[in-house]
């Protein structure tokens, strides 16, 4: 049974950080993590303040040389974004995997990044993008990289009564290509086991191409794999390269990443095979793994 709390659906952003501020009320976007936790009584909010009509949190329009991305963009309207094909595909990628059609017509990217799980798969997707947490609060608008954004599993950067409002995605340069693949315990509807967005952005020449990685559920937060990335970076992607840079992914999963779904074993090793068939897939005949 869900239990009973005070629903406000305000219509403008001041009011909505106002109630959020004076009351400590739960935001709610989507509905598909917060419903779920106030139905298992992991979360009793008092009062739930609907952000679905504040129009600052939505849209999906170029900005200069970045693409906002309102926070309560749909998985399915994503998906559906002529602005997340090419460049910025890993996003559309990303977002056609979470649930099925009926969960990604509700569940919204903002949703995804607040609720803070270590395994969210839109995650490393905005990460290996680069992309900015925008906030709105009692203290005005605000930003951050991504990464600053998670505190730990369930915890994020966002103070009292402060909303996040959308991201600023940098768009990579015309040819960039990522792709996110992640490994779940069921072919049905699961959580990611492990994830693990890559971008690969190309350079003048078969060397000088720059590849961005991050994993998701390896860690309290979903993370970017630097080192890994420092040893593709402007090489040729061969036996060699690929076996040190799984070498390094292995060892940058956290010994305690254990879950429901998987073991920290199977992650690291699941971590190796998730890169061979990215960057196989992204490198094509240039990849001579
Ligand atoms: C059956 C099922 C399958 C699922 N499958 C997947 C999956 O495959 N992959 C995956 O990653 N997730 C999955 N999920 C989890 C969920 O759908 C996603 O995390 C979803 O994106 C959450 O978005 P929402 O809009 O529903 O968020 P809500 O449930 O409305 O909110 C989630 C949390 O974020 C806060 N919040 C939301 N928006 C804002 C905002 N703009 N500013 C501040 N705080 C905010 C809320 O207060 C709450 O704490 C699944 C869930 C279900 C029920």
């Amino acid at each position: 049974m869900l239990r009973p709390f005070d629903y406000y659906r305000p219509r403008t952003l001041s009011e909505a950080i106002k109630l959020l501020s004076e009351t400590g009320a739960a935001a709610l976007a989507g509905g598909t993590d917060l419903l779920v936790n106030i139905r298992s009584g992991k979360e009793s909010p008092q009062v739930v303040v609907d952000l679905k009509d504040l129009p600052e949190l939505h849209g999906i329009h170029l900005e200069g040389d970045k693409v906002w991305l309102g926070a309560l963009t749909t998985m399915g309207e994503i998906v559906n974004a002529a602005a997340f094909r090419g460049p910025l595909g890993i996003l559309s990628e990303a977002a056609s995997v979470v649930g099925c059609c009926e969960i990604r017509r509700r569940a919204t990217v903002g949703g995804n990044i607040c609720n803070a799980s270590p395994g969210a798969d839109t995650a490393p997707a905005l990460l290996a993008l680069e992309a900015e947490a925008a906030i709105r609060g009692p203290g005005g608008a605000r930003s951050m990289p991504l990464p600053a954004f998670y505190l730990g599993p369930g915890r994020t950067a966002l103070g009292p009564g402060e909303i996040l409002s959308g991201f600023f995605i940098p768009r990579p340069p015309e040819g960039s290509r990522g792709t996110y693949l992640r490994r779940t315990r069921v072919k049905g509807m699961d959580l990611a086991g492990i994830g693990l967005a890559a971008l690969v952005i190309p350079g003048h020449g078969k060397r000088n191409h720059e590849v961005r990685l991050a994993l998701g559920a390896v860690a309290p937060t979903p993370v970017r794999a630097r080192e890994a990335e420092i040893l593709l970076q402007d090489q040729v992607v061969d036996a060699l390269s690929l076996t040190r840079a799984k070498e390094v992914l292995r060892r940058s999963i956290s010994p305690r990443a254990t879950s429901l779904r998987a073991s920290p074993e199977y992650k690291r090793e699941m971590a190796g095979v998730l890169l061979e068939m990215a960057l196989s897939k992204l490198l094509g005949e240039e990849y001579a793994g």
